[in-house]
């Protein structure tokens, strides 16, 4: 898709990741930058993603401000960068950052502080730079800065400090900030990562429809933060879903397919966040996670589509998918098959551009089923199920996946 040019790039360059792309240190003409970083400076430079205070001084040495981080991140993801006004009383439309802060903050990959400021000047912790990379570019991170210095540190992206730890409280300079920005968006540029932070295999990479590495893939884990979802037996909805999409999130990073989460920690994107996020992602296919509740007495697995063309016009693919995502979960629990339904209104269904569909897992508050939700090796059951799934919609619809049944064996 147009907007994911870096992401094809990226898994382009698993592939071809002994190739260096630049080989001359001086092209960008910065006096300051040290050698050691002067391939990643020169590539982001190249692409107009990050500026020199000068044209002969990157300000290497100097730390990062937030204003300058949301401008790096944001011509890193082409977020529209038009200065305009923005949502918060300490950034005006004159700020030079003012639209890439802006889009950021309605991706979500920034957030303000209390009281509607974004506080532009302040310095940016390392910590707060994994947290920014880990949101931006979808790496689950479960919501806090151990998991986002670790998302980053087990992709080669960063490393720890020298005594052990990952500095998270300590501010980051700005050539240290375009280096882990550029290990980001070329692996050719990563360090060896002692993880085991899984990559495209070679072997599965040649043998699938190159088709798919433009595919994009959208799965959203229903409700979240104050949102609790349904519950039963203590265990709640919004827990069991997140971590059925991490799982399925994992094995599908082992495909070329590209894949976004509405979330990865425990927060709330609103209903109109989740479809503007697909849409945002260039999204090709999206598929929601949630786990049903009646009253303690029904039982079984369902997944929805929206039934007409009104305002989703995929509906025929829509069905497809509904019914490869129904087949598979009922092959891995077996629980009663409620089937798949047609719906005139789950919104991220109805107001998605997209084919889609929500998979109900099974009933939170019925004995049975709340065994199979609150199970880890359950959970991982149908989260491959699900992968299978999505592996099977896209066989269906023409395209050589065949290896990719292997993947999560
Ligand atoms: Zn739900």
């Amino acid at each position: 898709m147009k907007k994911n040019v870096t992401i094809v790039m990226l898994i382009f360059s698993l592939v071809i990741s002994s190739f260096s792309f630049y080989t001359s240190a001086e092209a960008s003409g910065f006096a300051d930058v040290p050698s050691r970083a002067a391939k990643e400076v020169n590539y982001l430079a190249e692409r107009k993603i990050a500026n020199g205070l000068s044209p002969s001084v990157f300000g290497a040495e100097q730390a990062v401000t937030r204003a300058e981080a949301a401008a790096f991140i944001g011509r890193a993801l082409q977020l529209n960068g038009t200065k305009r006004s923005t949502s918060f009383k300490d950034v005006s439309s004159g700020n030079f950052a003012s639209g890439y802060i802006q889009s950021a903050v309605e991706r979500g990959v920034l957030s303000g502080y209390d009281g509607g400021y974004f506080r532009p000047e302040q310095k940016v912790t390392r910590g707060e730079m994994a947290v920014m990379i880990s949101k931006a570019f979808g790496y689950p991170y479960g919501g806090t800065l151990t998991g986002a210095a670790s998302a980053l540190m087990s992709r080669g992206i960063a490393n720890g400090m020298e005594d052990g730890t990952f500095g998270a409280g300590q501010s980051i300079l700005r050539v240290d900030f375009a280096v882990f920005l550029a290990r980001t968006m070329n692996p050719a540029f990563r360090v060896k990562s002692t993880s085991s932070y899984t990559q495209v295999a070679p072997s599965v990479m040649n043998k699938v429809d190159p088709r798919l590495a433009s595919q994009v893939v959208i799965l959203d884990p229903g409700h979240g933060g104050k949102d609790p979802g349904a519950v039963g037996f203590g265990l709640k909805e919004k827990d069991v879903v997140l971590d059925t999409g991490l799982k399925v999130n994992e094995l599908l990073k082992k495909t070329p397919l590209q894949v976004h989460m509405t979330r990865t920690g425990d927060t709330f994107p609103s209903l109109s966040d989740r479809t503007n996020f697909a849409k945002s992602k260039g999204g090709d296919l999206f598929l929601s996670i949630h786990a049903n509740a009646f009253n303690g007495s029904a039982n079984g697995t369902e997944t929805f589509y929206y039934s007409s063309s009104a305002t989703n016009q995929y509906v025929s693919d829509s069905k497809l998918l509904a019914e490869k995502i129904q087949r598979r979960m009922l092959m891995a629990w077996n629980l009663q098959d409620r089937g798949v339904k047609q719906t005139s209104k789950l919104y991220v269904l109805k107001y998605n551009d997209m084919p889609a569909a929500l998979a109900e897992l099974g009933f939170i508050d019925q004995e049975s089923d709340n065994q199979k939700l609150k199970s880890e090796y359950w959970r991982t059951a149908v989260a491959k199920a699900i992968y299978y799934g999505i592996i099977d919609y896209y066989n269906a619809k023409g395209y050589e996946v065949d290896a990719l049944y292997n993947v999560a064996k």
